[in-house]
């Protein structure tokens, strides 16, 4: 089994879809072994998509992503990291497949509902950055 982290972003938790988009996850076979409501602060924001700090899309990101609250959670099972990003759909909502997350939910590309690490390694970093090992389980 294997750990990927998660984000409900805020123009989802603002629109009321915690429950329909964790649905899907945990319909997906993925389990979800933390999670917990956060506001994050501009700093955290900043912290997190540090790698995308320069880029033309950096601004707005930190932005909406401190526009609201977030859902953050751990999620636990088989190629966890893959079927998570199979069920989100690709960063851009139109280019989506069909019942993906972010085909049905997602507004833009900037609000596009959720957040899924991209590789095991990013899981594991991004995990620690928002839970404590005693959070989890
Ligand atoms: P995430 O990391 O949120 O799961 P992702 O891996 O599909 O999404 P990244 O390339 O890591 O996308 O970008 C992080 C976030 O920045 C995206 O989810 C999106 O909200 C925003 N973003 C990325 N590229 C663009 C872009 N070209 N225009 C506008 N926003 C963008
Ligand atoms: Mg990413």
């Amino acid at each position: 089994v294997q750990r990927t982290f998660s984000i409900i972003k805020p123009d989802a938790v603002n629109r009321n879809l915690i429950g329909e988009i964790t649905a899907r996850l945990e319909k997906s076979g993925l389990s979800v072994i933390a999670s917990k409501m956060l506001h994050l602060t501009t700093e955290q924001a900043a912290g997190f998509y540090a790698e995308h700090e320069g880029k033309p899309f950096y601004e707005t990101l930190i932005t909406n992503m401190t526009a609201g609250s977030i859902i953050v959670q751990v999620l636990e099972g088989e190629d966890a990291v893959a079927k998570n990003r199979e069920v989100m759909g690709t960063t851009d909502p139109e280019k989506a497949a069909p019942g993906t997350i972010r085909k049905d939910f997602a507004v833009s590309m900037q609000k596009n509902s959720v957040h899924g690490s991209d590789s095991p390694e990013s899981a594991a970093r991004e995990i620690a950055y928002f839970f404590n090992e005693n959070e989890i389980y």
